[in-house]
C-alpha cells in the first residue's frame, strides 16, 4: 500500500486527501499522513447548500514569508460559469485552487463563497461541496463500482450506473471481463489513463459537487477517448461553478472566462476574443499554443 504510506508532500497525495474528504471517507486514510491544518475556527459553520458564486478579493499568500506566491488577485464568478485558468508552470494555477479548496489560507484579503468568507465555514463542509478530476485519478483496489462509489458512499447501484452512462464509462466497462465487478488494483493498472479519467467524470457525476476542478490531460489520449472524455465533462460541468487548469485551445475558448496569470498576478481576465483584442500577454500565449499544435 505505497499510495496511503509515501510522504505527503505531492500535490497528487493532497488531491487524494480532498478526494477523501469530498467522499466524506477520511476513515480510508486514516492511515494516511495528512498535511498539517489549522484546526477550524470554532464558530465555523456548515453550509446547508451552496450555490457556488465565488469570489477572491485582494487575495496575497506565500508559503514562505517573503516570497509571495499570489499577489492581489481579485476576481468574481457566478454560479454555474466556467472558468479557464491559464498561464505559464509556476504562475500560481495549482495554489489559487488550494486556497479555494482551503489547504491554505489566504495571508491577506478573503475568498468568499456565496458571500461568505471562507473561513467561517468548516473545511470538510466546504468541500463536500467539490469534486475534482485530475490528471492522475485515484484508484483503489476494489471493484469498479466501488471506485465510482466514492464520489458519494451512500449511492445505489443504480445511481452509480447512472453516473457511469453520463460520464461515456459505461461502454469500456461493461466490456470488461466482469463489468462493474471487475476488481481493479490500486491505481488502476490495467485500464488506460482515458479509461480512468472517464471512472473520475462518473464519480464526480456522483458526487453532485457544486463546484468543480478540473485539471485536463496533458497527456495524450486517443481522439476517440477525447471524445468521449469531452462530452462526458460537458454533462459534469452543466449548471456548476468550474475552474480548469486549461491545456487545450478548445476547452480554453469555450470557458465564460479565462483568468491569466503569470508571476502569481491575474494579468487579464475575460473571453478569449477580449483577452485577443487586448494584445496583451494571453494573446502572445495563444500565438505560442497555437505554434505548438502546428508542429
Ligand atoms: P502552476 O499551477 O501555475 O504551475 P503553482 O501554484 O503550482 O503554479 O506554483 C506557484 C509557485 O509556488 C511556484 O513557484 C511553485 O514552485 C511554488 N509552490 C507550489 N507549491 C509549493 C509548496 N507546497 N511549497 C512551496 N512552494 C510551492
Amino acid at each position: 500500500a505505497r499510495q496511503f504510506t509515501r510522504p505527503l508532500n505531492d500535490l497528487a497525495n493532497q488531491w487524494n486527501t480532498l478526494l477523501s474528504a469530498i467522499a466524506g471517507a477520511e476513515r480510508v486514510f486514516e492511515v494516511m499522513d495528512e498535511p498539517e491544518e489549522s484546526s477550524d475556527e470554532q464558530a465555523a459553520v456548515e453550509l446547508k447548500q451552496m450555490d457556488g458564486a465565488i469570489a477572491f478579493e485582494q487575495v496575497s499568500f506565500g508559503y514562505d514569508n517573503n516570497r509571495p506566491t499570489l499577489n492581489g488577485i481579485s476576481f468574481k464568478v457566478k454560479p454555474g460559469e466556467m472558468i479557464a485558468l491559464v498561464g505559464p508552470t509556476g504562475a500560481g494555477k495549482t495554489t489559487l485552487i488550494q486556497l479555494l479548496s482551503r489547504f491554505y489560507d489566504a495571508d491577506s484579503g478573503r475568498v468568499t463563497v456565496d458571500g461568505r468568507d471562507i473561513r467561517s465555514i468548516k473545511r470538510e463542509s466546504l468541500r463536500s461541496y467539490m469534486a475534482f478530476v485530475l490528471q492522475d485519478t485515484f484508484l483503489f483496489k476494489g471493484t469498479i463500482r466501488e471506485n465510482i462509489r466514492f464520489g458519494r458512499l451512500d449511492a445505489t447501484d443504480e445511481e452509480v450506473e447512472q453516473a457511469a452512462r453520463l460520464a461515456n464509462a459505461e461502454p469500456f466497462i461493461l466490456r470488461m471481463k466482469g463489468g462493474y465487478d471487475k476488481v481493479l488494483d490500486i491505481g488502476g493498472s490495467g485500464i488506460s489513463q482515458g479509461q480512468k479519467q472517464l471512472l473520475a467524470i462518473a464519480r464526480a457525476i456522483l458526487a453532485n459537487p457544486s463546484i468543480l476542478v478540473l485539471d485536463e490531460a496533458t497527456s495524450s489520449i486517443d481522439t476517440v477517448t477525447e471524445i468521449k472524455i469531452q462530452e462526458g465533462l460537458e454533462r459534469l460541468m452543466e449548471g456548476r461553478t468550474s475552474f480548469v487548469i486549461a491545456h487545450r485551445l478548445n476547452t480554453i475558448r469555450s470557458a465564460d472566462r479565462i483568468l491569466v496569470l503569470k508571476d502569481g498576478r491575474l494579468l487579464e481576465q475575460g473571453s478569449h476574443d477580449e483577452l485577443l483584442r487586448q494584445n496583451g500577454f494571453y494573446r502572445d500565449l495563444y500565438a505560442s499554443q497555437l505554434r505548438k499544435m502546428a508542429l
